[in-house]
């Protein structure tokens, strides 16, 4: 069977201008409110964006930063429950804006239920997250912890069609992850040939998940400040972000060194040699990510994440700044005065092209 009704990416899409009362940017209010009725995080009050629980993002030193800004950071699975006992028992506010991640297994579920009781119930975000969220041993594992953790807002995923939206939200999720394939590290289409357009699989998603009151995350494939926004106005409650957060100090990766040759000399007619400095980032089904975190891959498995090395930028804030600046921009737009109403305000045009790459950045 084929679909054959057209799928789109944020690339496929333009959101259209329209008259707006917005005389500034700074009028525009970029926090929402995502209420999750009888839980502990009863409401998520801030700046609809996720940094992604990858090496590289998901840190402790993220989640501090980011949260300055209004920001949610899901930590990486590999953190100890001493560890996140240790940091949600820091301050109070760590709680409202931060997850401990964990995947499917026992001993993850286990770790949880230490961290929680190390840290008296100050987790109040637990992110769920698997490559493939279609098994059904990762829906029996979103029901247990559901059971055991009634308060928890539970973030599971990653799936990419409104049917399992649906039966993720029946099993417990408050937010479901959405998006398969499209990440910036990711090579599951390459080696499988499994995956949905995002822009689509967002519409798509959250159509189910807000008829049952519940909301989505729209996880991976955002390269620019506007695929954030096209993502915001196309449904999603939330965005994660994975390759536009990295890069960074707070992430904690190793910068390398490495030297250019360019094409100009120095008043002793000496060639230039520019230094330029880069941080190692990979996805999480890497070759990379396997052998640092469980001593090399399964020969039964192949890496579905790649390792590239992108520029370090030494300011985080700078970086947000810039994110945030466009989200603002968007909404005026759109006439948005708060970023919840980019939906309501925003329309789009399907496009083949949507900006001009005639020219390299110099930075
Ligand atoms: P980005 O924002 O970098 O485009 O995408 C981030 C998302 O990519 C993550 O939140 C996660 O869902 C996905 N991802 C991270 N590592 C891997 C990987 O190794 N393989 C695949 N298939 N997806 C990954």
């Amino acid at each position: 069977m084929i679909s054959e009704d057209v799928k789109l990416d944020y690339d496929d899409v333009l959101i259209v201008p329209d008259k707006s009362p917005i005389a500034s940017r700074k009028q525009v209010d970029l926090e929402k409110r995502v209420a999750f009725g009888e839980r502990a995080g009863a409401e998520f009050i801030g700046v609809p964006i996720m940094a992604a629980n990858m090496d590289g993002v998901g840190t402790t030193a993220m989640a501090d930063a980011l949260r300055r800004h209004g920001i949610f950071t899901c930590l990486t699975k590999f953190h100890t429950a001493a560890e996140l006992a240790e940091f949600f028992n820091g301050t109070s506010e760590r709680g409202d804006f931060t997850a401990a991640t964990i995947g499917i297994s026992d001993e993850d579920l286990q770790k949880f239920v230490d961290a929680e009781n190390r840290a008296k119930g100050r987790i109040k975000y637990a992110c769920l997250d698997v490559a493939n969220g279609y098994t059904n041993r990762f829906l029996n594992r979103v029901k247990k912890f559901r059971a055991m953790f009634p308060k928890v807002v539970v973030i599971a995923g990653n799936v990419v069609t409104h049917e399992q939206t649906t039966r993720l939200i029946e099993a417990g999720a408050d937010i479901v992850k959405v998006g398969i394939g499209g990440g910036s590290v990711c090579e599951t289409r390459v080696k499988t040939g499994v995956g949905y357009p995002q822009f689509s699989a967002i519409q798509e998603c959250v159509h189910s998940a807000h008829r049952i009151g519940k909301a989505i995350v729209a996880d991976g494939g955002c390269t620019v400040p506007g695929d954030v926004a096209k993502a915001l106005a196309g449904g999603a409650d939330f965005v994660m972000l994975g390759g536009m957060l990295a890069g960074h100090p707070e992430g904690g990766g190793t910068v390398i060194s490495r030297f250019f040759h360019t094409d100009e000399v120095d008043e002793c007619g000496k060639p230039i040699i520019e230094k330029r400095e880069f941080v190692e980032f990979y996805g999480m089904s890497s070759k990379t990510a396997n052998e640092k975190h469980f001593g090399g891959l399964q020969n039964y498995r192949s890496s579905e994440g790649r390792t590239v090395l992108i520029p370090f930028r030494p300011s985080l804030d700078d970086t947000v700044v810039d994110l945030l600046g466009g989200l603002r921009s968007t909404c005026s737009y759109v006439g948005a005065e708060k970023i919840g109403q980019l939906p309501e305000k925003s329309s789009f045009v399907r496009c083949n092209n949507t900006h001009n790459k005639v020219f390299q950045d110099l930075d």
